[in-house]
């Protein structure tokens, strides 16, 4: 075969010369034709568009023909031509066909229409459909945009550790990381499993947020963002929640709650404007496929604010929808934990519009929070959004030492997991403000999926691991 340079398909649909010879290589999706001629779409994952190789069946080895199944992939030699009937602007009529992977027929993806739950079965193929290649070019593009973001407004990407030492952030949901045999523990005279010669030479676990690391280096570097994997093993199969996820953490010095929640607010937004300007073709082809109403609401979101309102007034609208006859799973009362399906409440139902609730109470948030002057609530604020529920969970951090330690003792963090948290207090100590957007989330909102697993490459879930 003539030794032609590979063009991607995305720039041969851009072509605007015609007559010349190209290369395309790809995947089959689909063939179809006549006894002369074979119509080949040709995928290479630049694009959600695949291009049309036109065979002319007399010109080929019929051997090679017979390999030509969907899921083979193609290296094929010809002439780019416009094209006048199969939807773009131009195709290729093939002059050199190689077959560089042929396809056995226990291909599972030779029909279009699997299920989402089939697809997650089939994991490492699924890439290969028109859905996930959009997930995940789309995937691809709002971690760009979130680098881009933060980098323009002059934050520092900071890398917190995944493995470590202290568990006073998820106690209960984290995963332990050992070197030691299992088979064979080290116990102490109490019966207590005996770390000293474990790995790091005390208990260890994967990451449930870089937060704390995060602050560290805010109230340095001023403004910082992480933006990495995170491990929580809550054993909860919602299809909003990942065992393995990906979140993103800035923080920032001097920042108040107010301007936290502006960057809440102005980032996601940004991420949105990005998706729309860069994913044009992938967002409408789920607007197609997955969900009607996709570009609508991300426009909606793009030109409306984000309504702000306190946790306390938020109950009280949904006790009045309570009265009113709305019937919730689980109870609503000040001091009550919002569940999914009140967050989704107030945003889908009431205010039609993302929500800022800022002000929880104390005793359902963090020890690190902000302690407002009433003694009873934290400068926690939580951005919700349709479909989703909480997208963001943040705070204004307790900037003040002996608040902070009395606040932790209350909870039960032991001193000695944070005396590094606590020098920031001791030494230097400035208001400061930061979040979390788990990333997973947010590409729930753009891609208009609706479970999580299917959004990530690899899903990590209760029982599943296999990929
Ligand atoms: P939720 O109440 O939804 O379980 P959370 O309050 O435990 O979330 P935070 O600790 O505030 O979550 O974490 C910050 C953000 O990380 C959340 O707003 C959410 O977007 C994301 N997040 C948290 N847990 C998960 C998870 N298990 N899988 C995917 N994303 C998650
Ligand atoms: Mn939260």
């Amino acid at each position: 075969m003539e030794k032609i340079s590979r063009t991607r398909v995305v720039d041969l649909l851009n072509a605007e010369t015609f007559g010349t010879a190209v290369n395309a290589k790809g995947w089959v999706r689909t063939r179809r034709g006549s006894k002369q001629v074979s119509f080949i779409a040709l995928n290479d994952g630049s694009t959600i568009h695949n291009i049309q190789i036109v065979v002319d069946l007399g010109k080929f080895d019929e051997e090679l023909l017979k390999l030509i199944t969907t899921g083979a992939c193609l290296s094929v030699n010809g002439i780019l031509v416009e094209s006048v009937g199969s939807g773009q602007k131009a195709e290729v009529q093939a002059t050199e066909i190689e077959v560089l992977g042929a396809c056995d027929n226990s291909y599972p993806l030779q029909k279009k229409g699997h299920s989402m739950e089939f697809l997650r079965e089939v994991a490492h193929l699924r890439p290969r459909t028109n859905t996930f290649g959009a997930i995940f070019r789309i995937r691809h593009h709002m971690a760009i945009a979130i680098h881009r973001f933060f980098h323009e407004r002059g934050f520092f990407y900071f890398h917190t550790p995944i493995i470590t030492g202290s568990d006073c952030e998820g106690a209960g949901q984290m995963f332990q990381v050992t070197t030691m045999n299992l088979y064979d523990l080290p116990k102490d005279d109490n019966g207590q499993i005996d770390y000293s010669n474990d790995f790091f030479g005390k208990q260890a676990s994967l990451t449930v947020s870089g937060q704390l690391e995060g602050e560290l280096a805010a109230l340095a570097l001023g403004a910082i963002y992480t933006f990495g994997p995170t491990f929580r093993a809550e054993n909860s199969n919602t299809p909003r929640h990942l065992a393995e996820f990906w979140m993103i953490e800035p923080e920032v010095a001097f920042n108040e709650i107010e301007e936290n929640m502006q960057l809440a607010e102005d980032f996601i937004k940004y991420c949105l404007q990005w998706a729309l300007d860069n994913c044009a073709a992938d967002l409408q082809f789920l607007n197609d496929m997955v969900d009607k109403e996709l570009i609508e609401r991300l426009k909606f979101v793009l030109n409306n604010s984000f309504v702000r309102l306190t946790y306390t007034e938020g109950v009280s609208i949904l006790e009045k929808a309570v009265t009113g006859g709305h019937k919730f799973e689980f109870p609503i009362y000040w001091g009550a934990d919002l569940a999914a399906e009140h967050e989704r409440y107030l945003v889908e139902r009431h205010f039609k519009a993302p929500v800022i609730l800022t002000d929880y109470p104390k005793e359902i948030k963090s020890f690190y929070m902000k302690q407002n002057d009433d003694g009873k609530t934290v400068r926690a604020m939580d951005v919700l959004f349709p479909k989703i529920g909480e997208i963001i969970g943040g705070s204004q951090r307790e900037e003040n030492y002996e608040k902070l330690k009395c606040r932790a003792a209350e909870m039960g963090v032991p001193e000695k997991d944070i005396w590094w948290y606590m020098d920031t207090r001791r030494f230097g100590t400035a208001p400061h403000s930061g979040f979390g957007l788990g990333f997973e989330r947010l590409l729930l909102f753009v891609t208009g999926m609706s479970n999580i697993r299917d959004v990530i490459p690899f899903p990590r879930t209760p029982n599943n691991a296999e990929f």
